[in-house]
Parts: C-alpha cells; sequence; structure tokens
C-alpha cells in the first residue's frame, strides 16, 4: 500500500496531514488535492484518488495494471504528458 493510502487509511489522519505529505512527496500535485477537498471537482477527486494509490507518481498510473479497478478506465496520465 501507499505511503499515502496507509496514512488515509489509518483511521486518524486529516486531510492537512495528508497535504503535508504530499507536499512531501510531490509539491506539485498538492493543488489537485486541494481541489478535491474542496468538494466541487469529481475530476479533481478521481485523479487524487489514483495520485494517492501511487504516491504521486504519474507514471505508475499511466502504467497501472490493475484493470479491475473501478477507476482504471478514466485514470488520469493515460497519455504521455
Ligand atoms: S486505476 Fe490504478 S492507479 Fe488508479 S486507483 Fe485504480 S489501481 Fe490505483
Amino acid at each position: 500500500m501507499s505511503h499515502i493510502n496507509t496514512m488515509i487509511h489509518n483511521g486518524e489522519s486529516t486531510q492537512g496531514d495528508v497535504i503535508k505529505l504530499v507536499k512531501e512527496l510531490s509539491p506539485s500535485k498538492v493543488a489537485v488535492f486541494e481541489k478535491a477537498y474542496n468538494g466541487k471537482s469529481l475530476k479533481a477527486g478521481i485523479k487524487s484518488f489514483c495520485l494517492s494509490c501511487q504516491d504521486c507518481k504519474p507514471y505508475n498510473i499511466r502504467n497501472c495494471e490493475s484493470k479491475g479497478c473501478s477507476l482504471w478506465n478514466v485514470r488520469p496520465y493515460q497519455e504521455e504528458a
């Protein structure tokens, strides 16, 4: 399990705790998490979910092999940036 998901699923972390960890792992991805947390963007919710799953590594999301995941068809970074 990724560092971010471990934190999310420990049942004690706040959104602020997650933002702090994302800042350490990949500062450029903080805005996506903030957008998801404000609850007004499903796209940001999906993107941040995949970023959480893969510790903010777009390459891993693009090459994700978990085709059974319900987000797989709509995951971000399918095209090389
Ligand atoms: S599509 Fe892949 S990267 Fe995205 S949440 Fe599912 S398993 Fe994780």
